[in-house]
């Protein structure tokens, strides 16, 4: 049986898009799960959309997502001589033709077909050159490019995993450019080169790629390579059915990490986008992936990128990571003291405290300022709506002076919480006219954590100092 190999080959301008990150998870996951290998391939030859540095944080950003490449990760633009050779080739099987054709006279073409409602396509002016005029044109160093020539009347037929089968007429193609004028091939021969000399045996690719693959079925023929197995998966789509874009929000997978999205949730989350188990189970970490995944569960239908569904599984998934404590835990700590520069030995009790609360790192910074530093709030805000000012000041007075007795070494949210219960059962209070306010008195606001678990963090000063100034604002 031949080794499954698949591919994730990215082009290095810019961040990792989310649609990116799928690809590259499920081309790892077939692998892995057939034991088969995953291969990186750097596809750079584009040079005009370079951009510096998105290399390396793209290699880094699917490593910190869990997914490597077992070999050794190659760059098209160290690869040019394998190109050239497969463009003689072409040459001389008569696939392929030199063009010297100036961008001037394309445009013309073009605007000629336009007026003639005619499909674009280039009018094979070079095709019929003759050799001692191109032997001219090339000594001179005429600019050229090299063209594949489309073969005439033959329906191409294609199976994709995905797509079922698609079927074209050449007639529909255009000659297309498979080496540029700069010496560097197009993405269409270079990666199909590629894929043929890294022996890949499954193609998964985002959909955007399916109208270029009647061009890539006849460049196979030409070469004499056999095509690997095509899967092409479904677009992302933003809630409004539109392409999955910038303008509607985050798109790139390093903004989700900076944000403090956890890697678990964003593998899990874009697992199952276009793929579906066929059960009900939602929660699955990478190894499960491995186990569960399959082809044939892929669906044509696009799928929807839905932030609240990833707010879900990472609030899932930061809950689980508390619980199971370990390796995981340590790191989310490490996580969070990078993003508080101060205060960093409270992170741990920060994730105590907001840990059941948030969908991510993010929002436990902003939630969390208020212990820090109290924020301004209303003297009204204090008033329970089923409670007044007096029976307010009488709470929070005998509060001050019951929490003013415990002793330090007990000041713990469940002990806290006794204290303040014994004294409304002492006296003719309503757990509003205490709990309330203290909760307003001590974090500015009526929402937050339980009061109780608030003052263990703050300690004894600071939330008696809090209490104290509230008292201060009815006088
Ligand atoms: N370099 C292409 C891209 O970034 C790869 C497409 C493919 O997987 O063949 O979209």
């Amino acid at each position: 049986m031949t080794k499954i190999r698949t591919r994730f080959a990215p082009s290095p301008t810019g961040y990792l898009h989310i649609g990116g990150l799928r690809t590259a998870l499920f081309s790892y996951l077939y692998a892995k799960q057939q034991k088969g290998e995953f291969i990186i391939r750097i596809e750079d030859t584009d040079r005009q959309r370079l951009v510096e540095g998105a290399e390396k944080k793209l290699i880094e950003t699917l490593s910190i997502l869990g997914i490597k490449s077992d070999t050794k990760i190659e760059r098209q633009s160290e690869r040019l001589e394998i190109y050239q050779k497969a463009v003689d080739v072409l040459l001389k099987n008569n696939s392929a033709y030199y063009c010297f054709c100036s961008s001037e006279r394309l445009e013309k073409v073009r605007k000629e077909q336009e007026k003639n409602k005619q499909v674009p396509k280039y009018d094979r002016h070079c095709y019929n050159l003759a050799e001692e005029e191109i032997k001219q044109k090339l000594s001179r160093a005429e600019k050229y490019v090299v063209r594949f020539k489309i073969p005439d009347d033959q329906t191409i037929k294609i199976e994709d995993k995905v797509y079922g089968q698609i079927s074209i007429k050449s007639s529909d193609l255009d000659d297309f450019v498979i080496l540029k004028s700069d010496g560097f091939p197009t993405y269409h021969l270079a990666h199909l080169v590629d894929d043929h000399e890294m022996k890949i045996s499954h193609v998964i690719r985002g959909e955007e790629w399916v109208p270029s693959l009647p061009k890539h079925i006849l460049l196979y023929q030409a070469l004499k390579y056999t095509p690997p197995i095509f899967a092409h998966l479904p677009l992302l789509l933003n809630p409004d059915k539109s392409k999955l874009s910038k303008r509607q929000g985050d798109v790139a997978v390093e903004d989700f990490l900076a944000k403090g999205y956890l890697p678990e949730a964003l593998i899990n989350y874009v697992a199952l986008l276009g793929w579906n188990p066929g059960t009900e189970k939602e929660l699955f970490m990478m190894s499960e992936l491995i186990k569960e995944f399959s082809l044939e569960k892929i669906n044509k239908a696009g799928s929807v990128f839905d932030i609240n569904k990833l707010n879900w599984f990472n609030a899932e998934y930061i809950r689980l990571i508390i619980q199971q404590k370990g390796q995981r835990y340590d790191q989310l700590v490490e996580q969070i003291q990078k993003l508080i520069s101060h205060y960093q030995d409270r992170a741990e009790d920060l994730l105590k405290l907001f840990g059941s609360r948030i969908n991510n790192l993010d929002e436990l910074i902003s939630q969390s300022k208020f212990l820090f530093s109290l924020p301004q709030y209303p003297t009204e805000l204090l008033i329970f709506k089923k409670s007044d000012l007096e029976k307010t000041r009488l709470g929070l007075n005998l509060s001050l002076g019951t929490l003013g007795k415990v002793h330090g070494s007990n000041w713990q949210a469940e002990k806290l919480k006794l204290v303040l219960d014994e004294l409304i059962s002492d006296h003719p209070l309503n757990p509003g006219d205490v709990f309330w306010p203290i909760r307003v008195a001590v974090s500015g606001s009526d929402k937050s954590p339980a009061p109780n678990d608030i003052m263990e963090f703050l300690g004894k000063k600071e939330s008696l100092e809090r209490i104290n100034k509230a008292i201060k604002k009815f006088n």
